[in-house]
């Protein structure tokens, strides 16, 4: 079994940054890439500020997270990823920009190196396809914030080896997250499940069934869920909803899978939820507004 020491995160978004900062703190060399440098200083300005909460909530100690930090190298330059045993995309919800970095890192990375993807829903198979090494490639599918959250869905393609499904078990474990398999259907169990909920209360609120406050709160307390659909979407990213409903849409052929116009509306225009401020309710102030 190849022992890891340093993993390339391609992507450092929400979940790319989270994937980095947990890495780090397990004693991983990171290497964080992102085709934006706003993106990529955004995301290790995320990563300190995270960091700092678990220190103040005596998770970590300062110690701890100096030397995570300096384990963690940013950069806008794919071809810094050469020396990852290990690359995991954290890009973009879009089947394009996913198959292009695969197909530009095959192209860096040496052959023993291992890929994943932390795709919310796209066919692992159909990414690995587009790489050289289909029996290295994996879906390791994280939950967001992943500092908090506990489970990562492994999810194996149809080529993918039993050496490679090892290597992605023990990194996760190693990042005291619990696994789960998942077959590699469109958006696998837990966004198959959790997406179309979301979607469905887009529709209440888009035929009046009640407002985004109202929606959030019935189930909040009649659910006995920890946040409202539409606050959970908001966090999630309202496009990265609308692309798992799309490939749910496609890959089922069923129209109870259908997107909500008014999701699409949303993104349409820019208000993809807390990642830049506004989504169905707006950020800007002291606590969030309903923006309906
Ligand atoms: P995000 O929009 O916060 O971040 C995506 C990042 O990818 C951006 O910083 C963008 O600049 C970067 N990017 C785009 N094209 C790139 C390229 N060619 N090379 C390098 N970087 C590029 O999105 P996110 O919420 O972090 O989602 C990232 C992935 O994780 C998606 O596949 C998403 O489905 C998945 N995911 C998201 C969640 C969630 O709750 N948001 C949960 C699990 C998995």
């Amino acid at each position: 079994m190849t022992d890891l020491k340093t993993i390339g995160v391609i992507g450092a978004g929400q979940m790319g940054n989270g994937i980095a900062h947990v890495s780090a703190l397990a004693g991983y060399d990171v290497i964080l890439s992102d085709i934006s440098e706003d993106a990529l200083q955004h995301g290790m300005k995320a990563i300190e500020r995270n960091m700092v909460r678990q220190v103040s909530r005596d998770l970590i100690n300062q110690d701890e997270m100096q030397t995570a930090l300096a384990r963690i190298k940013p950069t806008t330059v794919i071809k810094d990823h050469e020396a990852a045993g290990f690359v995991i995309e954290a890009a973009t919800e879009k089947r394009e920009v996913k198959e292009q970095i695969f197909r530009s890192i095959c192209e860096i990375v040496p052959p023993e190196t291992y890929l994943a993807t932390n795709t919310s829903s796209i066919s692992i198979t159909r990414l690995a396809s587009v790489t050289d090494r289909p029996e290295k490639f994996i879906g390791l599918h994280f939950m967001n914030p992943v500092p908090l959250m506990k489970l990562v869905e492994v999810i194996r393609g149809l080529a993918t080896s039993q050496e490679t499904y090892e290597l992605a078990i023990n990194f996760a474990n190693r990042l005291e997250k619990t696994t789960t398999n998942a077959e590699d259907y469109p958006a696998f169990i837990v966004n198959r499940i959790l997406v179309p909920m979301i979607n469905e209360a887009v529709y209440a609120l888009y035929e009046g069934v009640g407002t985004v406050e109202s929606i959030d709160t019935a189930m909040r307390l009649g659910a006995n869920h920890p946040m409202g659909p539409l606050t959970l979407a908001d966090f999630i990213g309202l496009d990265t909803c609308l692309s798992i409903m799309q490939v749910l849409h496609d890959g089922l052929a069923d129209t109870k899978y259908r997107p909500c116009p008014l999701l699409v509306k949303y993104v349409e225009a820019g208000w993809v939820g807390k990642k830049v401020g506004k989504g169905f309710y707006d950020y800007s102030g002291e606590h969030p507004v309903p923006t309906r």
